[in-house]
């Protein structure tokens, strides 16, 4: 298991303890069981970050991708069609124009409950005292998914736990001893959609939803140190790598099901 967390670390460790402890051991593949739409779709996203980020991470990109980018006559991949459409709605937004300025893909390091994280900053912008995150989503901005945990359905903001993420980089942030960086910058979520006509939108988030999201990360945390420390991975009996590692031994209830 790993003593240096990031977000999607927790998240994943908080989702399913199993998975991402045979995740972190090198035993489950997680990205093996992503199908090649998402896995486009996943490089479409960089795509779009890589463009803010500056020319030559985006040169880069392009020469490290050029197989996946395009078909085999050449033509632009749908999802980095799409791609290009929400750079250029993003690049025509006015609000994203003023503030996505400063620091590109910062690292960023601190320690909550005593474990180190780890995470990057999409822009930190410390003439407003903001940073941005960019998220591409495939709905619309007003979109809600059903979550499991919840029983029913939460804002995809939420459902992502993109609170959590925004709530530790805030933290890691405050913890950070280069003066020119306040103790209370905001972080901005930076939505951009893939819908036929992208849609985008820069969204705050009240003090008191990140002072809640990073209590429940500190919780998460703690559950990490107890599997740390010994006791065993709980099972979400859900994902991939539960139903690839079960051994039945029982017959269930209908009750269990419903
Ligand atoms: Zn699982």
């Amino acid at each position: 298991m790993k003593k240096t967390l990031s977000f999607s670390g927790i998240k994943s460790f908080h989702e399913c303890e199993a998975e991402a402890v045979a995740v972190m051991n090198n035993e489950w593949d997680r990205k093996s069981t992503f199908s090649p739409s998402t896995i486009e779709a996943m490089n479409a996203g960089s795509f779009v970050h890589k463009y803010f980020e500056s020319k030559e991470a985006l040169d880069e990109f392009k020469k490290e991708h050029e197989s996946d980018m395009f078909t085999k006559v050449g033509k632009l991949k749908s999802q980095f069609q799409i791609a290009e459409k929400m750079v250029n709605r993003l690049g025509s937004d006015p609000l994203f124009k003023a503030i996505y300025k400063g620091s590109k893909e910062l690292e960023i390091f601190g320690k909550i409950n005593d474990i180190n994280f780890h995470g990057f900053l999409d822009c930190l912008n410390l003439e407003k005292n903001i940073f941005i995150d960019i998220k591409t989503i495939r709905g619309s901005i007003y979109e809600k998914e059903w979550s499991e945990s919840e029983h029913r359905k939460i804002h995809w903001i939420e459902s992502r736990k993109y609170l959590w993420q925004m709530a530790i980089y805030q933290e890691l942030l405050r913890q950070s001893d280069d003066e020119k960086i306040g103790k209370n910058i905001q972080p901005v979520i930076y939505a951009i959609t893939k819908e036929t006509f992208p849609d985008s939108s820069g969204i705050t988030i009240p003090q008191e939803w990140l002072d809640d999201s990073l209590l429940e990360v500190q919780e998460a945390s703690e559950k990490y140190i107890e599997v740390l420390n010994g006791r065993e991975p709980k099972r979400c009996e859900r994902c991939n790598y539960c139903k690839a590692t079960k051994l039945n031994t029982h017959t269930i209830s209908i009750t269990e099901l419903i």
